[in-house]
């Protein structure tokens, strides 16, 4: 997403949403797909796969000095994860929002985290934490050309002008 400069509101901007491998395992990619359609959101990327030790070491490069940052890699690449890209007006704050604080014993009932995770280890989605973040962790998970440019027919129901 472009930063808005004018008074209009973004619906470009974009974020990016991860289901863990616990979210797979246990079948929850449709339920999380559903709630960013219901939201308003707009789907512009997609796919299934298994990460590699060295995308993860990018995508979570500020955890390195953490402590059960090995632990992290481990788990994320134990199994197949699926990720997207989400576009539509404050969607980086509003994703934050519906997934939920990190420990699920800390998310509020409602939020992904809150209504699926059972463990800070185990928490079921990624979610970018800030515009700058989203753009760097696109780049990272999907080519330019692996994102669709499409048309919402229902634009000015999802926002004003
Ligand atoms: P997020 O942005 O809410 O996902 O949280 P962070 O960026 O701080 O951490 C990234 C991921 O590391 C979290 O989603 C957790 O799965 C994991 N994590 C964070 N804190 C802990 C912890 O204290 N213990 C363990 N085992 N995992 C953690
Ligand atoms: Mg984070």
């Amino acid at each position: 997403g472009q930063r808005n400069t004018s008074s209009a509101p973004d619906l470009t901007e974009q974020t990016l949403i991860a289901v863990k491998p616990d979210g797979v395992q246990r079948r929850l990619v449709g339920k999380i797909i559903q709630r960013f359609e219901q939201r308003g959101f707009k789907l512009v990327g997609l796919k299934m796969m298994r990460v590699s030790d060295d995308l993860l070491a990018q995508h979570y490069c500020e955890l390195r000095a953490k402590p059960f940052y090995p632990s992290v890699l481990q788990y994320m690449t134990s199994g197949p994860v699926v990720v997207m890209v989400w576009e539509g007006h404050n969607v980086v704050q509003t994703s934050r929002s519906m997934v939920g604080l990190t420990n699920p014993v800390d998310a509020s009932p409602g939020t992904v985290r809150g209504d699926y995770g059972t463990h800070v280890s185990r928490n079921v989605v990624h979610a970018s934490d800030s515009l700058e973040g989203a753009q760097r962790e696109i780049k990272l998970w999907f080519q330019g050309e692996d994102l669709v440019t499409w048309e919402c027919c229902d634009r000015t129901s999802l926002c004003e002008p």
